[in-house]
């Protein structure tokens, strides 16, 4: 059983501490990620509220991984913060997440709104500003840290995505790229912002290693607009801003609504002045089993404790510069071992 933890105030049993693999979680379950059901009628997953840790946390709102579903093609985590006011003393501090590793995943960050700061154990320092890509590919290992800039505007809105690297990539050197600009596309109703992959025949120019789709759209108040999609992806359409109707069902802000492949088209519409944003993300079902834990995304327990120990004892994760504060130390491993099954 695992003792209480004297920083945080977490007690054994207390689940609703337990996140899943919140960067800062010092009590970070193991999770199975699979494909899960392809649901033929849209389903509506709701968000969890954690925070991104300190004393003062930034709340976060975590619809991805979920015990309903835990993965969207190769999307395997999505995290939607703000919009937050970071005028007030009360909340001044902003984004603060430590030095810390990743593994076997693309870190996508997105903003809306406001400025991160992002330093990597390959040497960059990148500030990115919305409607830029921040898109760090770990592979086999790298370190960064992400932070609100000392001079910043007033709010921070943004998100914070995962995609799993397929077996094929994942032992790949680490990379990180910045995408200043991406392309664009209008229609009625519609502006859409390109991340990842292909949308309406324009195409990314950000590294994939799996068939994925990830795009920003603002939905003008009043319009329907039928997206068209690529029918062997699965797809979600994340609210960020306003509520939008998605194949009938309404999204409210942190809500994503997940839609099974097979589907050509998605309808999507909202009554929000003067405009709505959603994230779109699709990609082909997952076909690999993986385990993550804290930030790592492996295949079995035994690379997930061996990188643990590795981030704590060795230099295979590098350092970052230029971070004023400390690393942050890894959790204790959960005393319960989990095996990958297979897919349905
Ligand atoms: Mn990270």
């Amino acid at each position: 059983m695992p003792r209480s933890c004297v920083p945080c105030g977490w007690e054994p049993g207390d689940e609703s501490r337990r996140g899943t693999v919140s960067n800062l979680d010092r009590h970070p379950t193991e999770t199975l990620l699979d494909a899960g059901r392809h649901a033929t009628e849209p389903e509506r997953l709701t968000a969890r509220e954690v925070p991104l840790g300190g004393p003062r946390a930034m709340l976060v709102r975590r619809t991805l991984p979920q015990r309903q579903r835990s993965m969207v093609g190769a999307w395997c985590f999505v995290d939607h913060y703000g919009p937050h006011d970071l005028t007030g003393r009360a909340s001044a501090s902003g984004m603060r997440v430590p030095p810390h590793p990743h593994l076997g995943l693309q870190t996508v960050s997105w903003l809306l709104d406001g400025e991160v700061l992002h330093r990597d154990s390959l040497g960059n320092q990148q500030l990115i500003q919305p409607g830029q890509l921040n898109l760090m590919t770990a592979g086999r290992g790298i370190s960064h840290s992400e932070e609100t800039p000392a001079v910043h505007s007033p709010g921070i809105h943004g998100v914070q995505l995962w995609v799993a690297l397929p077996d094929t990539a994942r032992w790949g050197a680490p990379a990180f790229h910045h995408h200043a600009s991406l392309p664009a596309v209008e229609a009625d109703g519609l502006r859409a912002i390109v991340i990842m992959g292909s949308f309406a025949g324009v195409t990314s120019p950000a590294h994939i290693a799996s068939p994925l789709v990830g795009a920003e759209l603002r939905l003008s108040s009043g319009h329907g607009v039928q997206l068209p999609v690529d029918s062997t992806f699965e797809h979600a359409v994340l609210a960020v801003s306003g509520t939008t109707t998605v194949e009938g069902v309404d999204a409210g802000v942190g809500e994503l609504i997940y839609l099974g492949p097979g589907r050509s088209t998605i309808h999507v519409a909202t009554e929000t002045e003067p405009e709505a944003i959603v994230l779109l993300l699709g990609g082909v079902p997952f076909s690999e089993d993986l385990v993550m834990w804290w930030n790592f995304v492996g295949r079995t327990h035994d690379e997930i404790a061996q990188a643990r120990s590795d981030w704590m004892d060795t230099d295979r994760f590098g350092s970052v510069r230029g971070y004023s504060g400390q690393p942050l130390p890894a959790p204790a491993m959960p005393t319960t071992r989990i095996t990958p099954r297979r897919r349905r």
